[in-house]
């Protein structure tokens, strides 16, 4: 592949959006983590360090609430899960310091995704995380020849008839695939629980194994929930994440516009017509609007690399200097993750009556080059970073 080509394939790399809603209750079998959820406790990946088993507010010492959880893996990393695991200080909720957002990984598990690539030593020292830099670039490299799509290495993946959905080889995060595979992967694993129980009649433990993660029969999909969790404060529920569709505007000056209605670049909607602008002050917050109307129950936003929307002038602000993010390790920009809309707020219900929230935005940076430290970070061998969370105060 020569330059030009690689390029072109670079610029049209855009950044796929994704929108999360507050889905039904959940499930107490469904107790995995790699589930995205509000409430309830938080399902580690293993047993966490005994610093994350009762967290508590470095402002006022008092107890934090586990509000969400949410997996996150990019295709663009296939040698980790990632899941985000977020906490709040009710009484500090206003600032920075009244949040606690910890960003897990973890290698895939056998059985789960197949990812066969040579497997590498968590002993790696700074060249060596460059190492995994370098494959991922050869990875991607591998998708722009068009070889395989499948990071993920699942064999059957063009089983979904999703591998053609996507019109391009760009490395898109398509959670929706991931999700549909996570799905089929629970439902093998729950018709294998029933089995085992219609087998054995014997050990009907819960689905989740709160002391003994050692177990020989642990499933390959199986979490850690801390016993009497003090952070389980909220009403437990699934959250459900699709794509983000930008359905046209009104057109002003008619003429362009989406073939079929939609626009599927959103700098399009970046852009301002006069009209709105005559009405509405504060530009920010105009924006803001007609972008969350698309879909007014959203209570997290979703884009890996992408902008975040903010309520206010002052949030923008928040983004002027983006140096001042540096990740500590690499010096590099962190890159925007996610967001949590204030939308939330009033769509999540405390098994207490405490004073609500009060935000307007929250948003998760991360370093793009995804660094932990070896010593530091691992645990149980899953990874633990503590990452930036940004909070947009209400208007
Ligand atoms: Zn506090
Ligand atoms: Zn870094």
């Amino acid at each position: 592949m020569n330059e030009d080509e690689r390029n072109k394939n670079r610029m049209s790399n855009k950044v796929v959006n994704y929108v999360g809603f507050i889905d039904a209750p959940l499930n107490a079998k469904d107790l995995y983590p790699y589930n995205s959820k509000v409430g309830g406790s938080p399902v580690w990946m293993a047993q966490p360090p005994a610093k994350y088993s009762h967290i508590k507010c470095t402002e006022c010492s008092g107890d934090m609430a586990f509000l969400m959880q949410l997996y996150a893996p990019l295709d663009h990393l296939p040698q980790f899960e990632r899941s985000y695991y977020l906490f709040v200080c009710h009484k500090c909720n206003a600032t920075r310091q009244g949040w606690k957002l910890i960003k897990s990984m973890e290698r895939p598990r056998q059985g789960y995704n197949e990812y066969e690539e040579e497997e590498e030593e968590y002993d790696e020292d700074e060249e060596e995380e460059e190492e995994v830099q370098e494959k991922v670039v050869q990875n991607d490299t591998k998708n722009e020849n068009g070889d395989d799509d499948d990071d993920w290495g699942v064999e059957d993946g063009d089983d979904w008839g999703l591998s053609g959905k996507t019109d391009n080889n760009n490395n898109n995060n398509n959670i929706d695939e991931l999700l549909m595979k996570r799905d089929k992967m629970l439902k093998e694993e729950q018709a294998k629980k029933k089995e085992q129980k219609n087998n054995k009649q014997s050990t009907s433990t819960s689905s989740t194994s709160t002391t003994n993660t050692s177990s020989t029969e642990t499933s390959p999909l199986e979490g850690f929930v801390t016993p009497s969790d003090p952070s389980n404060q909220y009403k437990e529920c699934y959250v459900t994440i699709e794509e983000e569709v930008i359905k046209q505007q009104k057109m002003h000056g008619g003429g362009k516009g989406g073939k079929h209605g939609y626009v599927d670049d959103h700098s399009e909607m970046e852009e301002w017509s006069g009209e709105s602008y005559e009405y509405v002050k504060d530009r920010a917050f105009s924006k803001f609007i007609k972008r969350i109307n698309h879909y007014p129950e959203q209570v997290i936003r979703y884009g890996f690399g992408g902008e975040p929307l903010c309520m206010s002038q002052a949030g923008n602000q928040m983004f002027d200097v983006k140096t001042a993010y540096a990740c500590k390790r690499c010096g590099k920009n962190k890159v925007f993750e996610f967001q949590v809309v204030s939308t939330i707020i009033t769509q999540i219900s405390h098994n207490k009556d405490v004073s609500s929230l009060d935000f307007s935005n929250l948003f998760a940076l991360t370093c793009p080059n995804h660094c932990y430290d070896v010593g530091s970070d691992v645990h149980n061998d899953v990874i633990y970073v503590e990452e930036l969370l940004l909070v947009e105060k209400s208007i």
